[in-house]
């Protein structure tokens, strides 16, 4: 397997402008393995003109009938291209194998999902009161930058990427500086089955470096933007000074809410993975667990032992559940928040400790007895850490849970139907699981209330978010 290792502008590899080079580290050898040119100002000016280019030049105005069949050919070749993709991901990043290739697929459905809704995108027909005909066309905007983190680093490139081409634009990719090779990997397959030059870039590079200059950069008429809440108000902050839209998902800090009513073994054995997945490395990360207080003995009893089971290990193996976090800086900053808890005297019932000696893990934790003020109950973490406290009230939880300034997702357990809607209504967050804990469909919206985001990825939603409404009267 050839690792790429340039930028992938205008159908094709282009050594940078400068001789700035990034290292690739694998999380789990603690072993530089690769390394990739970084993008520098000239290269995102080139990418976005060329970007433009094909946009005006084609892309644009191709019939709805043409791009769902490349679409549809870009799919395919995702498709055939799986185990690669899981093995660059799993290099990258030190994600276990089986999700790697999980999420390999997820990103060829969000193509398919994609291709298949171009022609199904429609307009509408207004009944204004003057008579004559009113519609509405949906219009693509022309370039869209697409900026990406590293913990879901391929399926969040194909979920941005796929509605973006699909809606007409054309995209600048730029992936985190850590995760750069499954991104120009989907530049360079995407080409090969038909995607024409230019329609999607990838630049790989720090965002320090370029993310200003491709935010700023007058032809980008959209910003896609995955990763910190910090860096999504600096994003908006240049984007509002030529009023660019903007989509933000940001993180999070999700409630896991129990009661007693509800099958709460099930929801003790599968709520570890709620957090702890992906090793704690996921915006939608169940990290605060709320029982209500009859069962919170039990149900802890039983979310420990449950995690303990947890394989943590060699992301190469196919049965290994919690790889290695992404690098020695990500798992200090966990560590800091660990540190701070121990300080402030919350109860540590398991983990804490990095497992092995080499590699950057570091075991699953499960903290009790953590103060509402204290770091661990308030910031996201990103990490494998939970923070698990009983409730009498209903009322009174649910005002723990809206107080945070997050609202990306959570999950309720309860058999009661009534309860469940009324929960459902009341927890301000923009996607919620009710008896399980999945947070993510291709086909639904997603995206978070407060400073856990703007707009949505994922569904018909996105597709909208890359389109300007355009209103026509005809007089009769
Ligand atoms: P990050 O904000 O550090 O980086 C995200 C991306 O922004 C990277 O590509 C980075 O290079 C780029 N960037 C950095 N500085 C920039 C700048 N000044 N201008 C433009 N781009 C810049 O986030 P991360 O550390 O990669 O990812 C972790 C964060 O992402 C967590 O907070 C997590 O909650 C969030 N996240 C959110 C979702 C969601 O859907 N809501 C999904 C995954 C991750
Ligand atoms: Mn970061």
């Amino acid at each position: 397997m050839t690792l790429p290792d340039k930028l992938f502008i205008d159908g094709t590899w282009r050594k940078s402008a400068t001789s700035r080079t990034t290292k690739l580290v694998n999380p789990a050898t603690e072993e530089v393995f690769a390394e990739v040119e970084a993008a520098d100002i000239s290269d995102v000016n080139m990418a976005v003109e060329s970007a433009h280019r094909a946009w005006e030049g084609g892309w644009r105005d191709m019939t709805p009938g043409k791009r769902t069949e490349i679409l549809f050919n870009v799919a395919r070749t995702l498709r055939e291209h799986i185990d690669e993709l899981g093995q660059l991901e799993m290099l990258q990043i030190g994600k276990p194998i089986s999700d790697a290739r999980d999420e390999a697929g997820l990103g060829a459905r969000c193509f398919e999902y994609y291709a298949g809704a171009v022609t199904k995108f429609y307009g509408q027909t207004v009944p204004v009161s003057r008579g004559g005909f009113d519609f509405t066309l949906r219009q693509s905007m022309g370039v869209v930058a697409a900026i990406v983190p590293w913990n879901f680093p391929f399926p969040i490139a194909a979920w941005k990427v796929a509605p973006a081409l699909a809606a007409g634009n054309c995209v600048v990719l730029k992936p985190a500086s850590l995760s750069p090779l499954t991104a120009l990997k989907l530049g360079e397959l995407a080409h090969a089955a038909g995607l024409p030059s230019g329609v999607l870039q990838v630049l790989p590079g720090s965002g320090g470096a370029i993310g200003d200059a491709l935010v700023t950069h007058p032809l980008v008429r959209k910003v896609s933007f995955t990763g910190s809440t910090e860096i999504g108000r600096r994003i908006m902050e240049l984007a509002s000074r030529d009023i660019k839209r903007v989509s933000l998902e940001l993180g999070g800090k999700s409630p896991n809410i129990v009661f007693a009513d509800a099958d709460w073994e099930r929801a003790a054995e599968t709520s570890p993975m709620s957090v702890f997945a992906n090793t704690g490395q996921d915006c939608c990360a169940r990290s605060r667990v709320f029982v209500e207080r009859s069962i919170f003995e039990r149900f802890v009893e039983k979310f420990v032992s449950a995690t303990k089971k947890l394989v943590v290990g060699d992301p190469a193996k196919t049965d290994t559940q919690l790889g290695p976090m992404v690098s020695a800086s990500q798992r200090g900053s966990v560590e800091d928040f660990l540190a701070d808890a121990r300080k402030r005297g919350s109860k540590f019932i398991c983990g804490g400790v990095r497992p092995h000696p080499k590699g950057y893990y570091l075991e699953p934790t499960v903290l009790l007895d953590v103060g509402k003020e204290d770091r661990c109950w308030k910031e996201e973490i990103f990490g494998p850490v939970v923070a698990i406290t009983p409730f009498d009230d209903e009322a009174q939880m649910l005002r723990e849970v809206n107080s945070s300034p997050y609202g990306l997702s959570g999950s309720i357990w309860t058999n009661n139907l009534s309860r469940a809607i009324r929960v459902s209504r009341a927890v301000q967050s923009g996607v919620l699981s009710v008896n399980c804990h999945s947070s993510l469909h291709v086909e639904a919206p997603f995206g978070g209330f407060k400073q856990s985001g703007l707009g949505r990825d994922l569904g018909m939603a996105a597709m909208e978010g890359y389109t300007e409404v355009k209103n026509v009267y005809v007089a009769e």
